[in-house]
């Protein structure tokens, strides 16, 4: 498939940092993971361990290439969010640990975030600002409430909060969430809407040159695209999209988006998912021939495939209901991919649109929210001061949580709709 961004190694300027997060994601998980699980506490929202890494190490850390400092925060509550999301704990630690391979997003938004993608492309790392970070802290328990209320929840899903820091570096903190997007599935377009216009264009003409990259509100509309769900997965979704989009009010957040990468079936895969040459996407768009197949996406080793194969005799064996498609045609890894395990992540990762008699459509929609650690402060009250001198309300993107929220949620559910049933409207209105 298409991997999107650049490979980290020896070789990569954040090298040493990548690697260092890593370490210290490995060994703090492992040591929470170790302990017997048992229920939260009010103190385990505000914990945070700090750790010294160093080439010899020492009676608490084991040895590691470089030194470097590391922060782990609230650990107990983030295992028991993974949990929460059905992630395998094991499988986690392959997947961010196995080799020290990421592969690197640069920093694609203003904020000057860096991503990194695991190398099975499962889960993200994003570096945050310390404001985010705080803010992450001091909003957790409400989070992880919300989670616990609404597992299908479409915010992203936070898996750890970590800081690193190497000697007279700066401190980088860093989220580990989900990604959106599939390993094995080519995304045809991929959209983040807001519900505002300004400044909300991608340059069309630009499109040709990068013909991957993220398209915003404008264009969206240029296109006349919609959200193709019928009528029970439309209620499904836009009610758990105003449930969720009520915390970000009440929390006062704002300028968080809808990340919708589109699949479109009939297009399907540009490339054999069992092709092994990759393509790198340079940060250029200019793609090329991986030299190391199996970079990012993992062929499964003997070991892991046995260990699959004990959990489906188990999970027979407990009786856990399993559909009867998968168990006849689906490969392990694909049963238990814990995504399946959530509403809007359920057709293979993702939403499948369906017509207006709920049977499927042509699209599988990967989409949530995303971007939502940016409280409504003094820096966005004075955005919305100095645009609001030369805008209208409605436009411009600053404007308080509460209208921000509704704005968001009206576009949204607007858009959302089959094309029998725009085309419908449109029928209508040319008729009055
Ligand atoms: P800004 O604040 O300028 O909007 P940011 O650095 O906070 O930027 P985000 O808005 O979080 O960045 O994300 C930027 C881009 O990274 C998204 O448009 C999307 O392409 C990709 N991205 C972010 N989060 C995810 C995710 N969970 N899954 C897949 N892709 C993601
Ligand atoms: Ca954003
Ligand atoms: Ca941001």
């Amino acid at each position: 498939r298409v991997v999107v961004g650049t490979k980290v190694d020896q070789h990569h300027v954040n090298w040493v940092t990548a690697y260092n997060m890593l370490t210290g994601i490995r060994f703090t998980v492992s040591r929470t993971n170790a302990k017997m699980d048992r229920d939260l506490t009010d103190a385990d929202f505000d914990a945070k361990h700090k750790f010294s890494f160093d080439i010899t190490g020492n009676e608490l850390t084991p040895s590691a290439k470089y030194d470097f400092k590391f922060k782990d925060y609230a650990p107990w509550v983030f295992r028991h969010l993974r949990s929460t999301f059905k992630l395998d704990p094991a499988d986690y630690l392959v997947s961010l640990t196995s080799k020290y391979i990421l592969s690197e997003l640069g920093s694609p938004g203003k904020s000057g975030s860096f991503f990194y993608f695991s190398r099975d492309y499962k889960y993200i790392i994003k570096t945050i600002h310390h404001a985010e970070h705080k803010f992450l802290r001091k909003i957790l328990r409400d989070y992880y409430t919300h989670v616990q209320e609404n597992p299908n929840t479409l915010l992203s899903q936070f898996y750890g909060l970590h800081r690193v820091k190497i000697p007279y570096g700066r401190k980088i903190h860093f989220v580990v969430m989900n990604n959106l997007f599939p390993p094995h599935r080519d995304i045809h377009h991929t959209f983040d809407l807001k519900g505002s216009t300004i400044g909300r264009d991608f340059k069309e003409e630009e499109l040709a040159a990068n013909p991957r990259a993220t398209l915003k509100d404008l264009n969206w509309l240029r296109r006349d695209l919609h959200l193709e769900f019928g009528p029970t997965k439309k209620k499904m979704f836009i009610e758990q999209m105003q449930k969720d989009v009520k915390l970000l009010q009440r929390l006062h957040i704002m300028d968080y988006s809808l990340l919708i990468g589109i699949h479109d079936l009939e297009k399907g895969n540009e490339e054999n998912l069992r092709d092994k040459t990759l393509k790198v996407f340079q940060p250029g768009g200019e793609a090329a021939e991986d030299p190391q197949p199996n970079m990012l996406v993992r062929t499964p080793s003997k070991l892991e495939a046995s260990r699959k194969a004990r959990e489906l005799r188990q999970m027979v064996k407990t009786q856990r209901p399993v559909p009867m498609e998968q168990t006849s045609s689906k490969m392990p890894d694909e049963l238990r991919d814990p995504k399946l395990n959530f509403y809007f992540y359920s057709d293979d990762g993702g939403f499948q649109a369906t017509h207006e008699d709920d049977t499927s459509g042509e699209e599988i929609y990967y989409l949530g929210i995303i971007d939502c650690l940016t409280h409504y402060s003094l820096i966005k009250r004075m955005e919305h001061f100095i645009k609001g001198l030369a805008n209208t309300e409605s436009q411009i993107s600053a404007i308080p949580p509460e209208r921000y929220g509704d704005r968001f949620v009206r576009f949204i559910s607007g858009v959302t709709k089959t094309k029998e049933a725009a085309e419908r409207e449109k029928h209508h209105e040319a008729a009055h």
